[in-house]
């Protein structure tokens, strides 16, 4: 039987994120045959989104378009998704793992009575004639993986929700309007009336870091360390990330130096990240920190303790200074 696969769209400062079009692939993935996949957004003034999304192969687009959705609130987007659940009866709710995503899933399976998987890296044995479909995500700080699976088509499993960690699906790609198959995706604004009695209002959102790239979609990341020394020892690492269009991060030990912001912190208690290159410089390795990097696509760790954790799990090591190596590859960078 065909039903609706909803991917939960999420945008930031007048862009698309990247992980909703990795949760746009992962719908086609799971889908069956007949299968709707539909997307919804919610926000404030985020009719853009419309046309945004329409070329990748989705049949509707859901605009949630309110003042009082202009930042995440929990209760407040929830009640606003509650009606479209309701008609749309999903097979299955697509998120990424954001901060938003891990939020609200649990709350979108409770109400739906549904089984959830989190922070899913691989999508494996998909096929489009209702297939078994397995999900890998990491588990025990990425020491491990584990496969789930759920049976599509059976009433018993379904629905589902599932997250998806940032830059491991390879993102949708858009369906050129004259292929046959191209959908003509329909735009439709849902009305949202807030209930009165919303617990929590958000007043302001004050952003903590600045930096240019995101931190959990960056595909490249230079990470600080105590090793760093102070908040200036952070320089020459913003130089190089400057260079390669790099995210700053940093390990806890550094945040509580307080050499830099929590919110640049990667690790089993910070951010979560899956660059292409993340460098790692003056960092340790500890097993905390390793649980929110270490599958990053290559490592590159430059520390001068030869024995550091942090070259276990590196493709690339260099022993030696930070101050002499970070400045050295950034003027080599340069030339590039
Ligand atoms: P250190 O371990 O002090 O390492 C500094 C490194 O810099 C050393 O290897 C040293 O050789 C090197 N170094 C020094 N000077 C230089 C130089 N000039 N050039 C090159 N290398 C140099 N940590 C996280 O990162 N993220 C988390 O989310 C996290 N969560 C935690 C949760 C719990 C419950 C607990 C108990 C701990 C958590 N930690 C976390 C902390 C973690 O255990 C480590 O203490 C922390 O990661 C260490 O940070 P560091 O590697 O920067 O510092």
């Amino acid at each position: 039987m065909s039903k609706a696969i909803l991917v939960i769209a999420e945008q930031r400062g007048g862009a698309l994120r990247q992980v909703t079009l990795e949760a746009l692939h992962a719908a086609q993935r799971i889908k069956n045959e007949g299968d709707a996949v539909c997307v919804a957004a919610l926000g404030q003034h985020i009719g853009w989104l419309g046309e945004a999304l329409a070329p990748y192969g989705c049949q509707s687009i859901q605009l949630v378009d309110h003042a009082e959705l202009e930042h995440y609130n929990p209760e407040a987007y929830f009640t606003a998704l509650k009606p479209l659940l309701q008609e749309l009866q999903p097979r299955a709710v697509l998120l990424g793992h954001t901060a938003i995503g891990r939020d609200l899933a649990p709350m979108l399976a409770a109400h739906l009575n549904a089984g959830q998987i989190s922070d899913i890296i691989a999508i494996e044995h998909s096929d489009n004639g209702g297939g078994d479909i397995r999900f890998t995500r990491p588990i025990y700080a990425g020491k491990a993986f584990e496969t789930l699976h759920f049976t599509a088509g059976t009433a018993a499993a379904e629905p589902v929700v599932v997250t998806i960690r940032p830059n491991n699906l390879p993102p949708a790609e858009p369906v050129e309007p004259q292929q046959p198959d191209a959908p003509t995706p329909s735009v439709v604004s849902i009305d949202f009336t807030p209930a009165p009695s919303l617990r929590t209002v958000v007043k302001d959102v004050v952003r903590k870091t600045s930096g240019k790239v995101d931190l959990t979609e960056a595909k490249i990341i230079v990470s600080g360390g105590r090793g760093v020394k102070s908040a200036e020892g952070f320089q020459p690492l913003e130089q190089l990330a400057e260079v390669l269009g790099a995210a700053i991060g940093a390990s806890r030990g550094a945040c509580d130096a307080g050499y830099c912001d929590y919110a640049l912190q990667i690790g089993q208690t910070g951010k979560v990240v899956t660059p292409e290159l993340y460098i790692a410089c003056g960092i340790s390795g500890a097993i905390q920190h390793l649980a929110g990097m270490s599958q990053s696509r290559v490592i590159v760790a430059i520390n001068k303790d030869p024995d550091a954790p942090i070259f276990q799990v590196a493709d690339y090591g260099i022993v030696g200074d930070l101050f002499e190596v970070v400045p050295l590859l950034t003027e080599e960078f340069k030339k590039a």
